[in-house]
């Protein structure tokens, strides 16, 4: 309840679209108006909905592509290019949301090329007083004071940070008092789930090149989930349905009209999805700072040692075998 707010103002900030689907292990947020299921989704959703009497969801996802203008960006176009970057600022990131608002308060000065070295540790008041950084150009060290520092690198990144930031205070690396940082790693687990060809729909097609897909909410080990489970903790999946492309029926060894016109065509409708299981927190998986191998600006670089085990086996076999029996 606390934190509720905060979830709020961030969707709502960032443009969230996505379905209210009323379901309690995936709570609703804030939402734009969500993309549209294909016609196969939705005759897929329909009848897992009713096979497993409301317990089991194929929902569309609920992704940071907004679906209406918001704040000066444009929505999305359904093209699936987000990973080239949003030229419509359509797909939520840095460039097209923070630092636009950033800029309007008159208070940013950006520094681009500044690669944060370390942080500044303060022994009189024990807090971080500032960053190191290095321009990536030059290779100069510069330093920059602030009352709160912020460490936003995404976690492989953020740990580096705090490890190169080793004090004669803090000799594992700033806040490693506890013996945990740098542990504890955790990924999704992918490559299991199951596919499958569909019958029929054949005079139907997909709306654009929709940049989001479905997503199943976790059902195992949940309050209601009556299955004997082998493992602890679950998993969700993502999927969808969409038609074969032409690509499909190039085999170099066709030639001539009937196989022009057979490229012209869709193929059949197929199914898929794939499971992200949860890895537990193994003190045993960690990254560690590997001072005898250096970057280009001579800053040492992360060694990462982790591994799936045997919880995680069992959620692949256990993920892959609930999507056959659902599909
Ligand atoms: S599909 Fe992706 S890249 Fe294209 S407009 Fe939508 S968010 Fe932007």
């Amino acid at each position: 309840k606390d934190i509720a707010p905060w979830y709020s103002h961030v969707e709502k900030f960032a443009g969230i679209s996505g379905n209210r689907d009323g379901i309690a292990v995936l709570p609703d947020g804030e939402f734009m108006p969500p993309m549209d299921m294909n016609i196969v989704e939705k005759d897929l959703a329909a009848r897992l909905k009713s096979r497993y009497q409301g317990k089991r969801h194929f929902i569309i996802g609920r992704v940071a592509n907004i679906t209406v203008p918001h704040h000066g960006r444009v929505n999305c176009q359904y093209q699936n290019k987000c990973w080239l970057g949003c030229n419509f600022g359509a797909y939520f990131s840095t460039q097209s949301a923070t630092l636009p608002a950033a800029v309007k308060t008159g208070k940013l000065t950006l520094r681009p090329l500044s690669i944060v070295k370390s942080i500044i540790y303060n022994r009189d008041t024990q807090k971080a007083k500032g960053v190191e950084i290095v321009d990536a150009e030059t290779n100069q060290t510069y330093e920059y004071f602030a009352k709160i520092v912020f460490v936003c690198a995404s976690t492989l990144n953020s740990t580096w940070v705090l490890m190169n930031s080793a004090t004669d205070v803090w000799e594992g690396g700033l806040g490693s008092s506890s013996g945990e940082l740098g542990h504890n790693l955790m990924d999704h687990m992918l490559n299991s789930g199951a596919g499958g060809r569909v019958e029929g729909f054949e005079d139907k097609y997909i709306f654009g090149r929709r940049a989001n897909g479905l997503y199943v909410p976790r059902f195992a080990n949940i309050a209601g989930d009556t299955k004997k489970r082998d493992y602890i903790r679950g998993f969700g999946y993502q999927g969808g349905a969409s038609r074969g492309q032409w690509s499909g029926k190039v085999d170099n060894k066709r030639v001539g009209g009937a196989w022009k016109d057979a490229i012209a065509e869709p193929g059949s409708w197929g199914v898929g999805f794939t499971s992200f299981g949860e890895i537990l927190p193994y003190h045993e998986n960690k990254v560690v700072l590997d001072s005898s191998v250096k970057d280009k600006w001579g800053l040492p670089v992360l060694a990462i040692d982790a591994e799936i085990r045997d919880n995680e086996r069992k959620i692949r076999i256990d993920a892959s075998n609930e999507m056959k029996e659902m599909l």
